[in-house]
């Protein structure tokens, strides 16, 4: 293998020429047109990244040149690529201006890469990229200095404008929406919901090409992220504070640090247990009627929660197994599942953590749905199960083997109407997990009156 003479960012100088700089893009900003001075015949576009080639050492750099090259360049070189830049200029940054609108870098200069003397590719060196690659993960602030979404939260205006680093899990990513802006270019805004346990939901605006394209492609729900330099502002439209990524933001995924570890953990638990999933959708707006099938083939399609109602008959309903399957304690302050007996929360990243531990109990067990196209099994939950079953988890306790068994009855083989959540999971053999929301038996004509409505529908 040839040995490469290229430059370490930290050991660039403006006196150097012939530079060559080997690193990882971790950042990179939309294209912006400048349009011509006097003196110029062509308008000039730019964008610009930051590369990394230490753990602790990147440079920003600026793309200079045509419509065409600019285009060609930024769709040629993504984030997470190892790049090779020759002949680039090593200018001395303006503090100012780059402060604004620029990553915050360690070095005091920024490299300026222009169209005809400048080349970028790139790198082969497979060695090189094994020693670059890891670096992506390192946040580029100190991995101590973040706020938590509790702490956003609690601050109420104080932190209205400022630039703060931000560690958080994803808890979903909206759709991309396209708009015209007030100058008539096309525009676009994308929302993503972030978590961690302190809170529940707290919206992370994109509002340029490049920040949602590295969501898109790298970050999914559970993902857990270092954000810096996000800003933060207090949204009226959802009465409380954001945080919009923007110029001088850069996203770390998946970053390396203890304390991401413990949230990746915390937020796969929460995920999976629906427990983030606290039901936001009042039960009048959903209508919709199914069949397990459709209901199924629904939750297939859709990334998104589905809701429906289904007509069925309770086909599994263990109220008279083992107490300990038909009631669960959980954590109050993160609703981890607690082992009975256990007078510890043991959820690492719990907010209660240090503090006197307390707990709720309540129903958590299976309910079985089904009818001619199939059976769906549910998670039927408190307060749903108790007004279903009209007695609290105290009252059940307190039942005889004789009479948890009449209740059961009561509600086996008999037909019912549920208003149904479902969202995806990659913890269940079947991909997604069904809660129910609201449960009542109902009489056979109005049963009979929805299931010919969804036959007439085959
Ligand atoms: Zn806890």
């Amino acid at each position: 293998m040839a040995a490469m003479n290229y430059n370490w960012i930290s050991d660039l100088n403006p006196k150097l020429s012939n530079t060559m700089v080997i690193g990882i893009i971790i950042g990179k900003t939309d294209i912006k047109h400048s349009p011509a001075r006097k003196d110029a015949r062509v308008d000039r576009f730019v964008f610009g990244f930051t590369v990394k080639d230490s753990p602790d050492f990147f440079i920003n750099v600026l793309v200079l040149g045509s419509d065409s090259f600019i285009n060609t360049m930024s769709n040629s070189y993504n984030i997470g690529d190892v790049v090779t830049i020759e002949n680039a200029l090593v200018a001395i940054k303006d503090s100012e201006k780059e402060e604004r609108f620029c990553p915050t870098t360690p070095s005091p200069y920024r490299l300026i890469l222009s169209e005809f003397h400048s080349q970028v590719h790139h790198c082969v060196d497979m060695h090189t990229k094994d020693r670059l690659l890891p670096l992506i993960h390192i946040p580029v602030k100190d991995s101590k200095d973040f706020y938590n979404l509790g702490d956003i939260q609690a601050s109420g205006n104080n932190l209205e404008g400022s630039f703060i680093n931000i560690l958080a899990a994803v808890k979903g990513i909206g759709e991309m929406k396209l708009f015209q802006k007030s100058d008539g270019c096309p525009g676009q805004r994308m929302e993503v919901k972030l978590f961690d346990g302190f809170v529940s939901s707290f919206s992370l605006l994109c509002w340029d090409r490049e920040a949602i394209k590295q969501v898109q492609t790298s970050v999914c729900k559970g993902t857990v992220i270092f954000i810096a330099d996000a800003k933060i502002t207090f949204d009226s439209f959802r009465n409380g504070m954001t945080a919009t990524v923007n110029s001088k933001t850069i996203i770390t995924v998946s970053p390396d640090m203890q304390e991401a570890d413990l949230l990746y953990r915390y937020a796969a638990e929460m995920l999976e247990s629906g427990a983030l999933e606290q039901d936001d959708m009042p039960l009048e707006s959903i209508s919709a009627v199914y069949t397990v099938a459709q209901l199924k083939g629904k939750i297939q399609e859709s990334p998104e929660t589905v809701y429906g109602i289904t007509i069925s008959f309770i086909t599994g309903f263990d109220l008279d197994s083992s107490v300990s399957k038909v009631i669960k304690t959980r954590c109050t302050n993160c609703k981890f599942q607690v082992t009975e007996g256990m007078q510890y929360c043991s959820n690492q990243l719990c907010p209660g953590k240090g503090q006197v531990f307390s707990s709720t109990t309540g129903f958590d067990l299976l309910m079985d749905l089904s009818d001619r196209t199939g059976t769906l099994q549910c998670n039927l939950r408190s307060p749903v199960a108790d007004a279903m079953l009209g007695c609290t988890t105290e009252q059940f306790t307190c039942l005889t083997e004789n009479d948890r068994s009449a209740l059961k009855w009561k509600f086996l083989l008999e037909t019912c109407k549920a208003y149904v959540k479902m969202f995806r999971s990659t913890r269940t053999k079947s991909g997604f997990r069904a809660v129910i929301l609201s449960c009542s038996l109902v009489d056979t004509d109005e049963a009979t009156q929805h299931t010919s409505a969804l036959l007439n529908e085959d």
